[in-house]
């Protein structure tokens, strides 16, 4: 984790560790929180490496270039377990394993000896009853870190046993600015503004057919009130049973021609525009419940064509 980066997007989560770090008074169990794209996971390991690192700065985090540091960032330390469950979910099995590496480690070595816990929201039941457990009888110098999305979904005994370090939302700004690294201004500002996380992005971004849309949106929004274009749309674009007609890709479809109205690329009147934008968002929200994809879409192609020649 880059400090001057969390320190600039984080400054309340920066400040807080950094006070616990300084004055030594760290809790034994923290809880950090915050929506998909906070940089959970890297604070975590800037954490645990500001725990053993010997050369920390005057804000009392890790150099990050020593070896110490180094082992951690590489899951070389033997002091340092983490247990990934950004794929899986954590299960009782691990914690035990967990529990039982800490325990059979000397007590009397100096040495702090950390566990990172990613994801724990999505643990299973049985992993979070036996990590209250090993909670509830904290051994000196152990320390642990759980990361969550959801607060609410991390057990309450086990909320009150950590100190908790919630992580704001980036702002779409800042968003706009990390996706441009990865893609065009449009696209960039598209997702930034239409509410997706870093990881939506990244996903929608790796997909060609998020551009083949994007490209195909902006053409759509220029003739939407042509017969021939909704025909088109139904051949080539959302095949019935084809491969594009998935809720998420008709999601990315919905957003682009948002962003285009909004935008003004068609030149219609406001009370048009508005009328279009409330028709896609009602859409955005219909879709989540269960519905046939193929006639969905013609509806929406209707209406909006409707709207326009109106
Ligand atoms: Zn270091």
């Amino acid at each position: 984790m880059d400090k001057e980066q969390l320190k600039k997007e984080q400054p309340v989560v920066y400040r807080t560790l950094s006070n616990a770090l300084k004055q030594d008074r760290l809790a034994h169990a923290v809880l950090l929180t915050g929506p998909k794209g906070a940089p959970k996971t890297k604070t975590a390991l800037l954490l645990a490496q500001s725990l053993v690192c010997e050369h920390t700065d005057e804000d009392g985090f890790a150099c990050q270039t020593c070896s110490a540091c180094q082992r951690i960032q590489k899951e070389e330390a033997i002091d340092f377990r983490w247990i990934h469950g950004d794929q899986v979910r954590i299960k009782k099995k691990e914690i035990l394993e967990l529990q039982e590496f800490f325990e059979s480690t000397s007590v009397e070595r100096a040495n702090r000896r950390i566990y990172f816990l990613e994801q724990f929201d999505h643990a299973t039941p049985d992993a979070a009853n036996s990590l209250l457990k090993f909670l509830e009888e904290p051994a000196p110098g152990i320390f642990a870190i759980l990361s969550a999305d959801e607060k609410s979904n991390v057990l309450p005994t086990i909320q009150s046993r950590c100190q908790w370090i919630p992580f704001r939302p980036a702002s779409s700004k800042r968003l706009e600015t990390q996706f441009l690294e990865w893609t065009d201004p449009e696209s960039a500002s598209m997702l930034a503004h239409h509410g997706y996380t870093i990881e939506k992005a990244q996903a929608a971004l790796a997909d060609d057919d998020f551009e083949f849309i994007h490209r195909e949106a902006k053409d759509y929004v220029m003739h939407c009130e042509q017969m021939p274009k909704i025909l088109y749309m139904q051949r080539n674009v959302f095949v019935p049973k084809g491969n594009r007609m998935t809720k998420e890709k008709i999601l990315w479809f919905l957003d682009w021609v948002l962003f285009y109205f909004q935008k003004g690329e068609r030149k219609i009147s406001l009370q048009k525009q508005v009328a279009i934008r409330e028709i896609l968002i009602e859409s955005a929200d219909q879709i989540q419940r269960p519905v046939e994809l193929a006639l969905f879409l013609d509806k929406i192609y209707n209406q909006i064509r409707k709207v326009v020649i109106s």
